[in-house]
């Protein structure tokens, strides 16, 4: 059967979000950390190059015009997979981020199926310059093989698909101000996002926050999934799903890139998701760190001064959004 790409006729809602000054948030995220991990430091303070391969994204900065997007949701993979949900990233992302100037998106989502011939994770890192020139510097990662391998690989540089869901994090990838994280040594229970965006939430209460980029888990290893190919059987609850999903001990050093935010804020919003890369096989969906002695991480994130929506599920459940 062929995939068709639907764009035309999507459905994109939009709602401001409150934005608190980066130096406030500055101070939210610190005492928040500081419950969590033994050593933490929160400045405010311009963002490093991205560029940089320790890095590795396809722009250089955080900043302009900084919004979430999200698109579709996991009702098109569970129960069982909607195959007609392809989506073309760059026509999506010019429409939620239009006028002058480049753009930068990243991201967690799954991968374009159609590429694999297999569903998979997409961790998505990709530039439209100001001629609207794309430039893809994607990563899939998928189970492999009868050992169940877990495969990294690269998105083709002109390819703008992705399937089923996405959380990114958008801008026009400029220089610029940026909260600079830095935390070692977990003492507390909570993963690194959860912490973050708890914090935000009890401080702000009904006020919507959302902020996202990248952040690098420096040391340690981290318990992470990469979805398997598509259930042939209904996943109708938590445990079904967990059993289909694959789960890896993946090691540092994990660049993960994606959104959080404090409220569903009446469009059925993932509240937090992350995808990592790295430099060597492993690459998949964060859930938490399994080395609380010895993890680092640092991290840099803006915040959104609104989130789009994009073909939201009509029919939806709860089922796969930790
Ligand atoms: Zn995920």
């Amino acid at each position: 059967m062929a995939t068709t790409l639907v764009t035309e006729e999507l459905l994109y809602e939009e709602k401001p979000l409150y934005v608190p000054s980066l130096q406030e948030l500055k101070g939210v995220i610190q005492s928040a950390l500081a419950k969590n991990f033994e050593t933490v430091s929160v400045e405010v303070g311009d963002c490093p190059d991205l560029k940089d391969s320790f890095y590795g994204l396809v722009d250089s900065g955080l900043g302009g015009s900084p919004l979430l997007l999200e698109i579709g949701g996991p009702p098109f993979l569970l129960p069982l997979v909607q195959r007609s949900k392809v989506y073309n990233l760059k026509e999506i992302v010019q429409k939620a981020l239009p006028g002058e100037g480049k753009i930068l998106a990243i991201g967690a989502g799954a991968g374009p199926f159609p590429l694999r011939n297999s569903n998979c994770e997409g961790i998505i890192n990709l530039a439209i310059d100001e001629k609207g020139v794309f430039k893809n510097g994607s990563y899939t990662a998928k189970v492999h093989g009868p050992d169940e391998k877990c495969v990294l690989e690269r998105i083709p540089e002109n390819d703008p698909r992705c399937a089923l869901l996405m959380n990114l994090f958008i801008s026009r990838g400029a220089p610029g101000p940026v909260v600079k994280v830095k935390c070692s040594k977990r003492i507390g229970e909570l993963n690194f996002v959860e912490c973050i965006r708890l914090g935000l939430a009890e401080n702000y209460k009904e006020k919507c926050v959302g902020m996202g980029g990248i952040f690098v888990l420096k040391k340690g290893a981290a318990h992470q999934h990469v979805m398997r190919d598509f259930s042939k059987t209904p996943l109708t609850t938590e445990e079904e799903l967990n059993d289909w999903l694959k789960f890896y001990n993946m090691p540092a050093q994990l660049n993960a890139l994606g959104t959080l935010i404090t409220h569903e804020n009446d469009l059925d919003l993932r509240l937090q998701h992350f995808h990592s890369f790295s430099k060597s096989n492993w690459g998949g969906h964060y859930h938490y760190d399994t080395t609380p002695e010895v993890v680092e991480y640092e991290a840099y994130l803006n915040v959104a001064e609104r989130v789009v929506r994009v073909d939201r599920p009509l029919e939806t459940h709860k089922v796969g959004r930790d």
